[in-house]
Parts: structure tokens; sequence; C-alpha cells
């Protein structure tokens, strides 16, 4: 059963939220603050997902979310908020939300992003690899949440990141040239210079690698290429 934290202050809201949660056949945890949020994720089992009001007594939702994401990368958040102003909403994705919503919201459309995420967050007991998961060894990669996980810990990647590692993984050690991996990840238009996958893979070791120097991974194949390993 999937386990959802709602952390809002104002009871109707979260009373509302909770019961559409509860009709969708989910477990809820309620918390009215970001304190009593932390305290009930302390003595819970990992929750699925946690929809996160901005504007709280105390601690508010964006120094809440950075909080949960300190130990937890897998969970799935939304922040919630009555700001619509476009730098709040890039505040709370790099911060580590997933989602983003603003106050007035559809419940209807709340609950399609939770059930989205929920199906993003594979950590539910007994939940196989579905279609358009791509392993290699300790990694995996979702083409449909397009996120990357090292022995299940999420990795942060940007769209051409990602497109370079859905690449690698369809092409398992391959020597790929540089010319086809600008040209797969860029398109067949492109007249950027190939140092650009160069500077893109090194962002990549940086995010992947244990010893992004020593790359154990994507290795380098010189005079040519990439290879992943
Ligand atoms: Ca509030």
């Amino acid at each position: 059963m999937r386990r959802i934290l709602v952390v809002e202050d104002e009871t109707s809201i979260r009373e509302m939220i909770a019961l559409n949660l509860r009709m969708k056949n989910m477990e809820v945890l309620e918390a009215e603050s970001a304190e009593a949020a932390l305290a009930l994720l302390d003595t819970n089992p990992a929750c699925d997902v946690a929809i996160l009001d901005v504007m709280l007594p105390g601690m508010n939702g964006f120094s809440l979310c950075e909080n949960i994401r300190r130990t937890d990368n897998a969970i799935g958040i939304i922040i919630l908020s009555a700001k619509s102003q476009e730098t709040d909403k890039i505040r709370g994705l790099s911060i580590g939300a997933d989602d983003y919503m603003t106050k007035p919201f559809s419940v209807s459309e709340l609950m399609a992003r939770v059930e989205a995420l929920c199906r993003r967050v594979a950590r539910s007991a007994g939940e196989t690899a579905e279609t358009g998961r791509l392993v290699s060894g300790e990694f995996v990669l979702d083409e449909n949440s397009h996120m990357l996980l090292k022995n299940g810990r999420q990795i942060d990647l940007t769209q051409v990141e990602f497109q370079i590692m859905e690449l690698f993984f369809k092409n398992p050690g391959t020597a790929l040239v540089r010319e086809k991996i600008l040209k797969g990840v860029w398109g067949e238009n492109y007249f950027g210079d190939v140092k650009i996958v160069d500077v893109n893979i090194r962002r990549l070791r940086m995010k992947i690698e244990d010893e992004p120097s020593n790359p154990k991974h994507i290795l380098t194949v010189w005079g040519y290429g990439y290879r992943w390993n």
C-alpha cells in the first residue's frame, strides 16, 4: 500500500487531500507542521510521496523539503504553494522537490500527480522492474521518470545527461564515437563542437563515479569516444 505524508496547517485542505488519497486506497500520514512531519517520518516506515505546503507555522515547507532530502533521496516530494512566482517554483525544484503545484489547485490534478510520482518511486516491497527501465549493474535508468538510480539512490540528471546515459545503457561495452553521442543526444542537425560531449561526460562522472578522476563506468576510448562499462 502506498504511504503518503501530507503536511498542511490548514485543516480543511489537509483533510480534503487526505480523504481523496484514502479513496485511492493509500495510507495517509497527516501533519500540521514541519516539526510534526519530521517526527512522523522518524517513527513510521518510509513514505512513497510527501505533499508539503510551503507556508507553515515554524519551519516552512522548503526547509522541510531540504531536511527530508538530507536523509531520503527516494521519497517523491510535491510542494504545494500559494506563491505562483517562477522563482519559488525553481527554488522548490532545486532543493529536491519532484513536483510543484500552486494554490488554489485541483484535487484531481494533485491526485494524478501523486499517482504519477508513486509510479516513479519504486520502493514498495515486491515491486519489480517494469518496462522502460534499463538496468546495468548497480544502476537503473528509468525512462518514464527520467531518473537514474545507483544502488537505489537517486542521481539527478539534466535532460542531456539523461540522454547520454540512455545511449550508454543501450550500447553497453560498446565504444561510442563522440560524433555519434553528439548526434544521438543533440540531434542530426546540431552543428556544435564535440567538446560539449566531453563537458557533459565530465559532469556525469562527477555524479555517478565513486572516483570521478578514476572512472570505472564511463571509460575513455582515447582518440575516439567513450564506453559504458
Ligand atoms: Ca499553509
